[in-house]
């Protein structure tokens, strides 16, 4: 049986070329852990962030030199490891510890992690993302939860078929918190996951009138006044864009990573790096755990091994590179994927629909890096 104490040991020898000490004598290696596989305890993943305070060139070197260490001493064992840039550190700015040390504290307090899906543009399929994600976790087993908090269109109810549902409200006993008892609101589960969504208490036309801080007030609430109980991910579909709703959000709502969505078109790039911008900023500073680029290429099922461009190639892994963020996915443009969003089956459920199959790997792909 592999020990992460063996891991962390060969992880010792694996030093940046610069500053010649080790990763783990930098402390750059985060949540590592080892599940092994059933039939043998030698092959089974291991997993860990690189954590690193600043935008290290090296980053990626020491990603690959990590893996082909372990590679090395456990050459039976695959390792996934996920770089991300937390410069919260570098800076010395202080976290933001309104919601977990306020507003989250009770509610939110057995969810593991949070994690906001954000697009800087609309139609660019973050919801479809966000819900194949929640699905596919639940699949490996984790116990999820999705708020959808897309205040001008949310879209969950009608991707998951549950439009016209009402969800119930649960009285929570008299405590030093809340010595009245206090209300909570049960997510509706379907799929295996928990859903909650701004869509099953009011209309569109009703939210398009909200004005910025009463959208805001009533996402809030949806968050912490849901009997979310224990999860392992809270996944936030935020509403496109990077206005002040957002930048609410994610300082009052411990969201622990972020996962920005675009399509390779350059119009959509641009307001991707409006995104990164946002999270990367002083005020906000929440780490983004990378970029998930949709609609990426078009396969024709009678030709399947012809890939068509067609809004553009690769540009959301070009702008992953220039921030040095995981490109975490590529998903490619099928039709399945725009039917089980509108039929409310999504896609990840039903592989076996036409092109299904190469959509869910990739989601699982996907998945595997936040997990
Ligand atoms: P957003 O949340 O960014 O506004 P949506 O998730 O609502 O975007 O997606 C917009 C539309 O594009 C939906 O009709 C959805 O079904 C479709 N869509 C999203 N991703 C894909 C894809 N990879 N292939 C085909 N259709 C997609």
């Amino acid at each position: 049986m592999i020990q992460l104490e063996d891991i962390a040991n060969v992880l010792d020898g694996v030093v940046h070329p610069e500053i010649e000490k080790s990763v783990i004598e930098l402390n750059l290696v985060q949540n590592l852990s080892y599940q092994p596989n059933e039939e043998t305890s030698e092959a089974g993943t291991i997993k860990f962030r690189l954590v690193f305070h600043t935008d290290d060139p090296m980053a990626e070197q020491l990603k690959e030199n990590c893996r082909a260490a372990l590679k090395r001493a456990f050459p039976k064992a695959e390792s996934k490891v996920v770089v991300l840039i937390d410069k919260q550190k570098a800076t010395g700015h202080k976290k933001n510890e309104v919601g977990r040390g306020e507003l989250g504290a009770t509610e939110l307090a057995e969810v593991k992690q949070i994690i906001a899906v954000a697009s800087g543009k609309g139609g660019v399929g973050k919801s479809t993302v966000a819900v194949n994600l929640a699905v596919t976790l639940a699949r490996q087993g984790y116990k999820v939860g999705l708020l959808d908090a897309d205040v001008y269109g949310p879209s969950v109810p009608k991707m998951t078929a549950t439009e016209g549902l009402v969800p119930e409200m649960a009285q929570l006993p008299p405590s030093e918190k809340y010595p009245e008892g206090k209300n909570l609101i049960v997510p509706i589960e379907k799929y295996g996951v928990k859903w909650i969504s701004i869509g099953y208490f009011v209309t569109p036309e009703q939210a398009l009138i909200w004005r910025g801080p009463m959208a805001c007030g009533a996402l809030k609430q949806l968050a912490l006044e849901v009997m979310w109980g224990e999860l392992d991910y809270l996944l936030i579909d935020l509403p496109p864009g990077t206005g002040d709703i957002h930048i609410t959000m994610i300082q009052d709502i411990p969201v622990t990573g972020a996962i920005i969505v675009t399509t390779p078109q350059q119009i959509a790039l641009a307001d991707v790096e409006k995104g990164i911008n946002m999270f990367q900023n002083q005020d906000v500073n929440k780490p983004i755990l990378g970029v998930v680029e949709n609609m990426s290429w078009f396969t024709p099922a009678e030709l399947p091994d012809n890939k068509y461009y067609i809004f553009g190639k690769e540009g959301g892994k070009k702008t992953a590179e220039k921030y040095n963020l995981p490109l975490l996915a590529q998903i490619p443009i099928v039709m399945s994927v725009m039917e089980g969003g509108d039929d409310g089956r999504p896609v990840c459920i039903n592989p076996k629909a036409e092109g299904g199959k190469i959509v869910a790997e990739a989601f699982e792909q996907l998945a595997s890096k936040i997990g």
